[in-house]
């Protein structure tokens, strides 16, 4: 057997590890068009607030494609995909034959279409590249457009930098698609503390700057800054398979199917460039997390060996933790849709909240699962209930104590226990069979 994997990320790297947890002897050729290999883009923006040297930026050892016998190919680019003669293209005019290949091609930040936005000094944070850039920019006044995760870490890693710094933001409220109004509030009042100043409702309409960017403007204000961070998004990088003839979903990414496979056979294809069922949200959605993408990778992984292994779906969850010095966190549907926005007739949806100056705690239910969940301040407990959503328990009378700030994984026990079937794992098993 031949393995092939393009990327060298989350899913490229746990699909290694997938395959030689199986095989130890086929040989596995692995390209990525990154030259840096291993480093977690999850902590780029420790890396940018100075907190995190670099050498501690990687998530495996440098030897690891050495101790797994995999032929990595750095700062290559795969242009071409055949899925009839079952070979790749690399940009140097090489072509490799596959028996199994794995897109894990991830995504790419969106640069919208505003004018000056080629102006010095406008960057994204997605490369280590990216992330030398901004570590290394020499400016005092930082905007950072976009209130997504992403935008409002870089925000917080620039103030920690000692930068002035201001956000920008089209919609509404911060981390708009993660927090409901409530939990961004307390973030948005958090980043203010900070000293950032944060507008949201306001658009990004110009850069001007001789070269460099020296100033923006929103329908609102201009605002002098010598650096700008972009982070409004990031699009699935799908063209290779779109030009090979896979099939594209309808939210854009590459669809596969419960064993992480495309529309070709032989090609299978995980991480940022996949949409997969969304277990809370019960429909397709593109997560680009990197927990989705290490699971999305591994079953991609096994199932490429030839072992039949089902992806039950992914989930969504976003923490700010400590970073911001106000933990929090959100897992699966963010709001509980109302009727105009969406559920489905006969879908019971309800809302359990509870909150006190600097804490904020929701479960969302539909009929008796959970799922949503949002909390602010206390977030210790989180695990349990993100498990509780991906195994889609019934949670019932529960939910009190699922509400209680000092929830304590032995009072669920009974609820485990009625839904052992769900809980075949052996850490499960274990402590049921604790007999507590
Ligand atoms: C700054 C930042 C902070 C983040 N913070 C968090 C966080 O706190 N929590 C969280 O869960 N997630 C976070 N994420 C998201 C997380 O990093 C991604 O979900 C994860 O990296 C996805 O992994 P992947 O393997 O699917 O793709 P990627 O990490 O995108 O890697 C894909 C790789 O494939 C390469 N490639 C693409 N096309 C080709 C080609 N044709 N030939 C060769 N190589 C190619 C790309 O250059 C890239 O190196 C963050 C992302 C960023 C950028």
């Amino acid at each position: 057997m031949r393995y092939v994997i393009i990327g060298g990320s989350a899913a490229a790297i746990r699909a290694v590890e997938a395959i030689r947890s199986v095989d130890r002897r086929s040989p596995i050729d692995l390209f990525s068009d990154e030259p840096t290999p291993l480093f977690s883009r999850v902590l780029l923006p420790y890396y940018v607030a100075e907190e995190l040297p670099k050498k501690l930026l990687n998530f495996r050892p440098l030897t690891f494609f050495e101790d797994q016998e995999v032929t990595s190919h750095l700062g290559v680019r795969i242009t071409a995909i055949d899925p009839e003669s079952r070979t790749v293209t690399a940009d140097n005019g090489q072509n490799f034959d596959y028996d199994r290949l794995l897109i894990a091609t991830g995504g790419s930040p969106i640069i919208p279409p505003i004018p000056g936005v080629e102006k010095k000094g406008i960057f994204p944070l997605k490369t280590m590249q990216d992330a030398e850039n901004i570590y290394g920019s020499k400016g005092k006044r930082a905007v950072v457009i976009g209130a997504g995760s992403i935008g409002v870490e870089s925000c917080i890693s620039l103030k920690r930098k000692g930068m002035d710094v201001t956000l920008v933001e089209q919609l509404g409220r911060v981390l708009p698609t993660v927090f409901d109004d409530r939990a961004s509030a307390i973030i948005r009042k958090r980043m203010e503390d900070l000293g950032i100043k944060v507008n949201t409702g306001e658009r990004a309409v110009q850069f001007q700057g001789n070269g460099a960017v020296s100033s923006m403007s929103t329908e609102q204000r201009d605002i002098n800054c010598d650096l700008v961070v972009l982070s409004i998004g990031v699009n699935p990088n799908v063209e290779l398979a779109r030009a090979a003839g896979l099939e594209i979903g309808e939210l854009g990414g590459i669809a596969v199917n419960d064993r992480m496979r495309t529309s070709a056979a032989g090609i299978f294809a995980a991480g940022d460039v996949v949409e997969t069922k969304d277990i809370a949200l019960d429909k397709k959605s593109i997560n680009a997390i990197w927990p989705c993408a290490v699971e999305q990778g591994y079953a991609a992984g096994l199932n490429m060996t030839g072992k039949k292994v089902l992806y039950p779906g992914s989930l969504r969850m976003n923490s700010i933790g400590n970073f911001i010095g106000q933990p929090a966190i959100s897992i699966g549907m963010v709001s509980a849709p109302t009727e105009t926005g969406g559920a489905e007739a006969g879908e019971a949806y309800q809302e359990v909240t509870r909150s006190s100056k600097d804490t904020y705690r929701k479960l969302i239910l539909k009929g008796s699962r959970i799922v949503g969940a949002t909390l602010v301040g206390d977030t210790q407990k989180a695990g349990i209930l993100g498990v509780l959503i991906k195994k889609q328990i019934e949670v019932g009378e529960f939910v009190p104590l699922l509400m209680s700030h000092k929830l304590n994984f032995m009072e669920i026990l009974p609820l485990i226990r009625r839904h052992s079937d769900k809980f075949s794992e052996p850490e499960y098993k274990e402590l049921m069979d604790t007999g507590l």
